[in-house]
């Protein structure tokens, strides 16, 4: 009932030259593909040419991060509505990388969901636990803090526009994947969560798996009943494994 979504994250990589070659092959590559949704998340600069290449096709594009503000003497930042004038559909909200090694709070985060939301785009709100919480048997604490800071502050509703990304901090760019069961776990932990809100909003939500998705692991990672497909990084930069991981989303 639900479809399955694969968004790539450029994260800081890619030059025009080198993003033509593989959007061109990412669209040659899905081409027919109804089964699932597609998306790449690529850096500012380049939203142009995403939206020049793909538009039309069935790979949408979005942005990274935003600012929660709609304008102002922020230099160096990004309002949502510049986003939406190049026609992103999606962007990520609360990324590991940016709450790390930009300290971006909780709190700020919901402020970055709903400025999406306001300006008309889907947010992926990003979650996961660090290694040394996971080891000390806080994974679900964590996670919950981080969805409740949206949940509680603007309702269960605004998921209901939105899309999650479970990744655990320690399974990004490291090669390690979450198993499975284990990732489904937290999924599972996560959809409840929002049932305690509203049952319907959470039976529909999207709730992708983020952390070392490759060809090899994606089919059964998708093959879990409450993961809905993957954010991708590192594997979404190498045409033909976006490509795989792509395919494996397919019903
Ligand atoms: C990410 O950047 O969100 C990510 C999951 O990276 P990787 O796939 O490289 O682990």
């Amino acid at each position: 009932m639900r479809r399955k979504l694969v968004i790539g994250n450029w994260k800081m990589y890619g030059r025009l030259a080198s993003n033509r070659a593989l959007l061109e092959a990412i669209l040659a590559g899905v081409r027919g593909l109804r089964g699932a949704d597609y998306a790449v998340c690529v850096p500012y600069p380049y939203l142009a040419q995403a939206q020049s290449l793909l538009q039309g096709s069935n790979v949408a594009w979005g942005a990274q991060n935003l600012s929660q503000h709609e304008q102002g003497a922020f230099t160096g930042a990004v309002a949502p509505g510049m986003l939406a004038d190049f026609g992103c559909s999606y962007v990520l909200v609360g990324h590991s990388e940016r709450r790390g090694l930009f300290h971006e709070s909780n709190e700020v985060v919901s402020a970055k969901f709903d400025a999406a939301l306001k300006a008309g785009m889907k947010p992926v709100l990003c979650v996961g636990e660090t290694l040394a919480e996971r080891e000390s048997g806080v994974t679900e604490q964590v996670v919950a803090t981080q969805l409740d800071a949206v949940l509680d502050r603007w309702g269960a509703q605004a998921l209901s526009k939105a899309v999650v990304a479970y990744e655990p901090v320690w399974a990004i760019g490291t090669g390690k994947t979450a198993a499975p069961s284990q990732a489904q776990t937290v999924h599972a932990f996560i959809r409840e969560r929002v049932a305690q809100h509203d049952s319907q909003v959470a039976q529909s939500l999207c709730i992708l798996y983020g952390g070392s998705v490759k060809a090899s692991n994606a089919a059964e990672l998708f093959a879990m009943p409450d993961i809905d497909g993957g954010l991708i990084g590192g594997a979404s930069l190498v045409a033909d494994e976006f490509l795989a991981i792509c395919r494996a989303a397919q019903v």
